[in-house]
């Protein structure tokens, strides 16, 4: 069986709890639990006929007063950097983790753009989008609340770490 380890990396409150707890089982709180440390969450999907386990590594938020935590990355094929659309300020700490982590990762990376079902405060104009699309290898516009491109967003990265055969936790 493949395993592949994914960190869900991302300011405090963007969502990154929320959506591994959709993508896994189903499930939408309302109610706002810090995640300490970190939570490890499995699921298998069945990618182009081979099964893959998901090894779906949730962090604690990494704002001012928790320093991003390289380790957390070792031996991950891929992460997603999740921030939130009604708050601007976490784009700007995702970026500044997302930095971080290509100093001492070069795996796949994801753009999760959440809460997509509340109003947006701030887009990314053309400019913007173009760079991103550069240093992120896929984005998407989710909501861990109504599920929207929750599965979609697990299974292309699934996908794309399907192609890079490095990075595998055998078992
Ligand atoms: P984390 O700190 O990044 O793990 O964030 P959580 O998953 O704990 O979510 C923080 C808060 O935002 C909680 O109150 C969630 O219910 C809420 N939340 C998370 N994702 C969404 C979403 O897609 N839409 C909406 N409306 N609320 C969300
Ligand atoms: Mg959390």
């Amino acid at each position: 069986m493949i395993q592949k380890k994914i960190c869900l990396l991302g300011a405090s409150s963007v969502g990154k709890t929320s959506l591994v707890k959709r993508f896994v089982e189903g499930i939408f709180s309302e109610k706002y639990l810090t995640t300490i440390g970190v939570k490890i969450d499995k699921k298998t999907l069945s990618i182009a006929n081979k099964e893959m386990n998901l090894l779906l590594w949730d962090m604690e938020g990494n704002d001012s007063y928790n320093v991003f935590q390289e380790r957390y990355l070792r031996g991950a094929a891929g992460y997603i950097i999740v921030v939130d659309q009604t708050r601007a300020s976490s784009l700007l700490e995702g970026i500044d983790i997302h930095t971080l982590a290509r100093q001492v990762t070069n795996c796949p990376a994801i753009l999760a753009i959440n809460k997509s079902d509340l109003l947006a405060t701030w887009h990314l104009d053309d400019s913007e989008h173009q760079a991103y699309q550069n240093i992120f290898d896929l984005e998407f516009l989710t909501s861990a609340k109504t599920g929207k491109n929750v599965e979609q967003m697990f299974s292309s990265l699934a996908e794309l770490l399907l192609k890079c055969e490095k990075n595998d936790i055998t078992t």
